[in-house]
């Protein structure tokens, strides 16, 4: 089976503060290794129950140039380079259209103006208050697993801030598996588990 991955950096663990998620943040370059890290613990977990498991992981933060391909899981290919309406329509999740089975979403964060949310944003910060499809207000977790759906991908894994789960179980179609990784104090504070 092909799985896709969709990669974002504010829900990885260790990563609480805009500093780690900029190119310019002084942070930014030891954030990378912990995005990487994350990515390779969920593709380690799936080979342990699908050994022949291939894997897209779709860059799919900011710059997306984040993840370290020399450390990434050799049963994974990466998708690099930024959301373009002629390269990256898709954005985030561009890559499922490849034949993928079955979507992960890790690294994810809360939508903007979730109370206490660690980092909480829907696209951008700077420009986005709300989205809302059918007229429900939905964050980039729904959204992606909208546009997946398109390709009759089901979404089995989310991964992020504890204040996730409850976003994700009222706006993704059931049956995946939400994994907790940090558990927030606010917008740049986080109780987090070890890489
Ligand atoms: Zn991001």
């Amino acid at each position: 089976m092909k799985i896709f991955i969709s990669a974002d950096m504010e829900g990885v663990t260790g990563v609480a503060h805009r500093d780690q998620l900029v190119p310019e943040g002084r942070t930014y370059e030891r954030a990378r290794h912990l995005m990487t890290a994350d990515i390779n613990a969920v593709i380690t977990g799936a080979l342990r129950v699908e050994p022949a498991a291939e894997f897209i992981v779709g860059d799919g933060h900011g710059v997306m140039r984040n993840i370290l391909i020399e450390e990434l899981h050799e049963a994974a290919q990466l998708l690099v380079g930024p959301c373009h309406p002629d390269n990256k329509p898709l954005c985030m999740v561009q890559g499922v259209e490849r034949g993928c089975g079955v979507a992960f979403f890790t690294g994810y964060h809360s939508r903007a103006g979730t109370p206490g949310g660690l980092l909480a944003h829907t696209w951008s910060g700077a420009a986005v208050t709300n989205i809302r499809v059918n007229g429900e207000i939905v964050g980039e977790a729904a959204l992606n697993a909208a546009i997946i759906g398109h390709w009759d991908v089901p979404v089995a894994l989310v991964s992020g801030a504890n204040e996730l789960e409850a976003e994700a179980n009222a706006t993704i179609p059931e049956g995946f598996v939400f994994v907790g990784l940090k558990q927030s104090y606010g917008f740049n504070a986080a109780l987090c588990l070890p890489p």
